[in-house]
């Protein structure tokens, strides 16, 4: 790992693989275990840079594909980078475009080359590549970026899945050939669909590359819960203990534990912004809708442990008022409650492993039995 990178585990539980540890960037420290808001467009949605520091995060996600559509690589890059295109000075990630390629994009072309697909901005073909998915996340400018990788949808062959993942191997190769900026960390992502053996020979061949950090990409496309954690269980043991662990796409309560107790240090989500645009709160593991008739004239606050904006200052009534209203500030406030409660689960989880509790504490999240009716 560059000297600009280190990470440095804290304390380990003695009854499961989670640890905690301290991720260091360029831009600062990643205390893990970590939920990752995601700001797709280089913001996350509805609230200020200001607003996201204060629920907790510390580091941020931005969409390579979405940012190359608009505003294109080079504006932000002339602005000096993400971090002051946006106004975020903590630690951010950008992912290579490939997820967003092969899941959204109609008319995709797949060759060893890369990846064809017409852009939905002004119709034009656009010749994706590892170089070039490398070469955008150079212009980007965020500390941790990620490799290109072909990510099969669920269900697929078998036959299918094996020849993405050794082709997102031969990919990652090239990514790492044309990657230029010390300054960054470029972590590999495990492929593997269901496929426990064809995940593991490819978090072997991964490990062997001695990359400064890893992901778990290709889980949470449609496959039931169930498979998400055998596939996490299984590999995670198999990536290097000494390098940051990265479950890519998964923020849910119960797979963020289950997931940590396997041994994955960071997690990103869009759920907690998009349930705010849908007028949902997440609730110590619950998920409220707002315009609900019995938060009219609720007048506590969303949850009263919470030490978020939202609930200091505000009524369920008031935020229920807002959303029957559909007025803007409904969605911030709701986005910052969502994103302050998810990252406070994460810190939750890590003061518990600090302390030597985690198992206990959090042993209803991770029975591989239903969801908890709420958090410890
Ligand atoms: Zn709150």
């Amino acid at each position: 790992m560059s000297a600009q990178f280190t990470f440095q585990c804290q304390a380990q539980c003695c009854r499961t693989q989670a640890r905690a540890g301290l991720f260091t960037t360029p831009h600062g420290v990643v205390e893990t275990p970590r939920f990752m808001p995601v700001g797709t467009l280089a913001n996350v949605k509805t609230i200020t840079p200001d607003q996201l520091q204060a629920t907790g995060a510390q580091m941020v996600l931005a969409n390579t594909y979405h940012l190359h559509l608009q505003p294109g690589e080079e504006i932000v890059a002339q602005a000096g980078g993400l971090h002051q295109f946006m106004g975020w000075s903590g630690p951010m990630l950008t992912d290579s475009g490939g997820f967003q390629v092969f899941s959204l994009s109609e008319m995709r072309q797949i060759d060893e080359t890369g990846v064809k697909f017409r852009s939905p901005k002004d119709g034009q073909i656009i010749h994706l590549t590892p170089e070039r998915s490398i070469q955008i996340q150079n212009q980007l400018g965020a500390d941790v970026i990620m490799a290109f990788d072909e990510c099969p949808p669920y269900p697929a062959t078998r036959e299918a899945i094996a020849e993405a993942t050794a082709r997102t191997y031969r990919w990652l190769e090239r990514c790492i050939a044309a990657h230029q900026r010390p300054d960054q960390a470029l972590f590999g992502i495990v492929q593997g669909g269901v496929h426990l053996d064809l995940r593991a020979e490819a978090a072997r061949s991964l490990a062997a590359l001695d990359l400064p950090g890893y992901a778990i990409g290709g889980v949470s496309v449609g496959e039931p819960p169930e498979l998400i954690e055998q596939i996490v269980k299984a590999t995670t043991p198999l990536l290097p203990v000494d390098k940051p662990r990265y479950l890519m796409g998964v923020g849910t309560y119960r797979e963020m534990a289950q997931a940590i107790a396997a041994g994955m240090d960071l997690f990103d989500c869009v759920i907690p912004t998009r349930l705010a645009r849908h007028g949902n709160a997440l609730v110590r593991g619950d998920r409220w809708n707002l315009k609900n008739a019995r938060f009219r004239e609720d007048f506590t606050p969303l949850d009263a442990t919470c030490p978020c904006y939202t609930c200091q200052k505000f009524t369920r009534a008031y935020v229920s008022h807002l959303l029957r209203s559909r007025e803007i500030l409904a969605y911030t406030l709701l986005s910052i409650h969502n994103i302050t409660e998810l990252v406070r689960f994460t810190q939750e989880i890590r003061a518990s492993i600090l302390q030597g509790s985690f198992a206990e504490d959090f042993a209803r999240w991770l029975a591989p039995t239903s969801p908890p009716a709420s958090v410890p």
